[in-house]
């Protein structure tokens, strides 16, 4: 089978007339596959589309019988139409029929045909439908023709995204309608209710032209916005300000090499000959290689994908004249498929009403910057990327994980709502900023913040916390693109401690590794990174960096109290290593007449449930510890407290979890340690009250939870609670919090 007289472009300029034409959708689809199977000399040509629920339907088609139009469906993955959605490439065969995936529908008459070439009709990652060939005679399509019907189907997904092509209320077409609304299920990150309009991180570049008058000029075009391109990618690798070196530069290098990849160049060249302008051919290769690289679920390939997504960006903004600078509405909600911390701050709180985004593996310290910002945030929606557009209205529950994308007029009326009731809660909590935590029968509670960002200091004074309980010092460390040096951390602790005034500040020493890199050190892979090279381990193995964090600590507080938090520690031995570099590093100062903290104390975290045999031998050389909650549940549990299939699975309250604490809190006082917890447990009211019962009586927690907290303190009796907390410690239930929620509503402790 030829390409027609006159090649996929002048198809393509039929396309385009076709497209402008005033008639109905069913009729210009009608049309569309006729002039398809003319000028590519088909016999058969047909359009099914996604319907709800998956099914592909057929929608159009010239050849087959028409009676089967909207009649026909095929289900995910059935049949060769099925095929080519679900594994999203083309499928070209000489004798279909005998392929085991060919499904036969008698309604269609498809009998007599024998060749079949289907392409996947896709974009931004999303198959929404296949558009077919067929032919009597056994022969395979070439080459140029599995081109040109891709390219067909190409400016086909982009009209029927945009709504432009086909009036999609008169197909009825829930599926490929881009502005109905939706709803999103992901996890809560951050706490709060965003109403807003939607903004797009990574906003597609919007392409207007697909259909190129003259190729060669498109060629060139191309070739210069590549030149260009590379020399922004080598001015970026040469300049002094990024001052890379080692690993660092290797990852810029790599980019580099992408954009000087030959493969690359020649795919979109050979998109351009087939009638496509520059910009649509570079969003084309880019479409393909998104849809392959999302099927494969490789982290590593992913990771590359986000370069080529970046360049191709980048080639876009070039060929379009856009320069990627937004600005923000008022209320924006950005959405994104993954952001890093720094590029969220760069957006500023003010016109920020809420986060979304779709990666939920590299959320987390973006997380906790965004409660930094007091960010509402919901992670791990997938897909929403590809539905949402720059404008939309959307709403979201930080808390539950709702996002509603397009939402009616009552849905919106509700979050209204539900925000104005958070903002009085909020106010009612603020009441309660200098009113003591202590209890209904007189027991004082300590209430600590966590922090780990300038911006977080403010929250000291308005949640009315007594200090500093955790100050996560690594984030500091993961927002700059470089490394900070001694005396930028020397600056920026100082101003901690000032801000904290007569207030305690425990700064925990860099908790790297898990979740948290650094983005200018390149980290190893490592098959259980949360098990792996992380924190104290990496400071043992690398002295240099504890030294110098430990150096900078001592002058910042030079003259004050200084205390230290070991995080990750396994055993005693670890920790008495540490302490003893902390040691060395102190005794330089003395030599050296420096000024030094007027007391230093060296604390560890408690994560590792191994160190919870080791309290009494470990107090001998602590001054305190502190329990990590969120990283001990994993490691009690075995669970990955990154994956969201399995990081909830079993309950903090827990008998099992609650001995545990019952056996700390017991032995640390025997040998009269100071204990507290700072993980996201002390947080929880309910969760609190179950720590208090069984004996905790400082916590640390995030600066909005201690209104709350402190509310649920103020209501409670321990003399009640604690007998009732070690009783259900004896259970064997999944979760002790329908239990201690009944007892809680009984004795009136308020839960919020
Ligand atoms: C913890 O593990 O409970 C903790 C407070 O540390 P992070 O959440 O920073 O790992
Ligand atoms: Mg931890």
């Amino acid at each position: 089978m030829p390409v027609g007289a006159g090649g996929p472009r002048l198809l393509l300029r039929r396309l385009r007339e076709i497209m402008a034409e005033q008639t109905s959708a069913q009729m210009r689809l009608d049309k569309l596959v006729t002039v398809i199977a003319t000028n590519m000399v088909a016999e058969v040509c047909s359009i099914y589309l996604r319907r709800a629920g998956k099914a592909l339907e057929l929608f159009a088609t010239e050849g087959l019988n028409r009676t089967a139009v909207h009649t026909t469906r095929m289900k995910e993955g059935e049949g060769l139409v099925g095929l080519v959605a679900e594994t999203a490439e083309p499928v070209n065969l000489s004798d279909a029929p005998a392929d085991p995936h060919f499904s036969y529908r008698p309604e269609t008459g498809e009998d007599p045909y024998k060749s079949f070439l289907g392409v996947p009709i896709v974009r931004g990652g999303q198959v929404f439908g296949v558009l077919t060939v067929q032919n009597r005679a056994a022969v395979l399509y070439a080459e140029e023709e599995v081109e040109a019907l891709q390219t067909v189907a190409m400016v086909l997904a982009e009209v029927v995204a945009q709504g432009a092509f086909f009036k999609v209320a008169e197909l009825d077409e829930p599926e490929l309608r881009v502005d109905r609304p939706r709803t999103f299920t992901g996890e809560g990150l951050s706490e709060g209710v965003g109403v807003g309009r939607v903004v797009l991180h990574e906003p597609r570049v919007k392409v207007e032209r697909m259909i190129a008058d003259n190729p060669q000029e498109e060629l060139a075009r191309l070739e210069e916005a590549i030149g260009h391109l590379r020399v922004s990618v080598d001015k970026m690798l040469d300049s002094s300000e990024l001052d890379l070196t080692g690993e660092g530069r290797e990852v810029i290098e790599a980019y580099r090499l992408f954009a000087h990849d030959q493969g690359w160049r020649a795919r979109m060249r050979d998109a351009i000959r087939t009638g496509l302008t520059a910009e649509a051919a570079v969003e084309r290769v880019q479409d393909e290689m998104r849809v392959r690289v999302q099927r494969l679920d490789d982290p590593v390939l992913r990771e590359r994908l986000h370069d080529l997504d970046d360049l191709a960006r980048r080639l876009l903004r070039h060929l379009t004249g856009e320069s990627g600078i937004q600005e923000l509405p008022l209320n924006a909600i950005v959405l994104a498929r993954a952001i890093g911390p720094a590029e969220l701050l760069d957006y500023g709180r003010e016109r920020l009403a809420g986060l979304v985004l779709e990666d939920a593996a590299s959320t987390s310290h973006v997380a906790i910057v965004a409660r930094s910002m007091g960010l509402p945030l919901v992670g791990s929606v997938e897909g929403i990327s590809d539905s949402a557009r720059a404008g939309d209205q959307i709403v979201l529950d930080g808390e539950m994980g709702e996002v509603h994308l397009r939402p009616q007029m009552e849905i919106v009326q509700a979050f209204e709502a539900k925000r104005t009731l958070r903002e009085q809660t909020q106010a009612r909590f603020a009441a309660l900023r200098d009113l003591p935590a202590v209890t209904r029968d007189g027991v004082h509670i300590q209430l600590m913040m966590n922090a780990g960002l300038a911006l977080d200091m403010p929250h000291l004074a308005e949640s009315g916390a007594d200090g500093i309980g955790l100050f996560r010092t690594e984030l500091q460390f993961m927002i700059g693109e470089t490394m900070p040096r001694l005396q930028d951390q020397v600056q920026f602790y100082r101003g901690i401690l000032d801000a904290a005034g007569d207030k305690p500040v425990v700064f925990r020493t860099l908790d790297l590794g898990g979740d948290k890199v650094l983005p200018y050190a390149r980290w190893e892979r490592e098959e259980n990174p949360a098990l792996g090279w992380r924190a104290i381990r990496i400071a043992l193995d690398r002295p240099a960096l504890l030294r110098y964090q430990v150096r900078a600590l001592l002058m910042a507080a030079a003259g004050r109290t200084l205390r230290i938090l070991l995080p990750m520690v396994s055993n005693v031995d670890e920790f008495n290593r540490a302490r003893a570099l902390i040691d060395r590093e102190t005794e330089r100062f003395r030599l050296l007449n420096q000024e030094r903290p007027r007391q230093i104390l060296v604390g560890a975290m408690l994560e590792v449930p191994s160190l919870a045999f080791m309290l009494p031998q470990l107090m001998r050389s602590a001054d305190f510890v502190s329990i990590g909650s969120n990283d001990l549940h994993a490691f009690v549990f075995a669970v990955d407290r990154t994956n969201p299939r399995v990081s909830r699975r079993y309950d903090t309250l827990n008998p099992a979890f609650l001995t545990l604490m019952r056996l700390v809190v017991n032995s640390s006082a025997e040998a009269h340690g100071e204990l507290s917890l700072c993980g996201e447990m002390a947080g929880r009211p309910l969760d609190a009250m179950a720590l208090l019962g069984i004996g905790l009586r400082t916590l640390s927690m995030h600066p909005a939870n201690i209104g709350p907290i402190k509310l649920m303190i103020r209501s409670m009796d321990l003399s009640e609670v604690s007998p009732f907390v070690h009783k259900l410690c004896g259970r064997t239930d999944h979760s002790l919090r329908t239990r201690l929620t009944a007892f809680a509503a009984e004795r009136g402790i308020a839960l919020k």
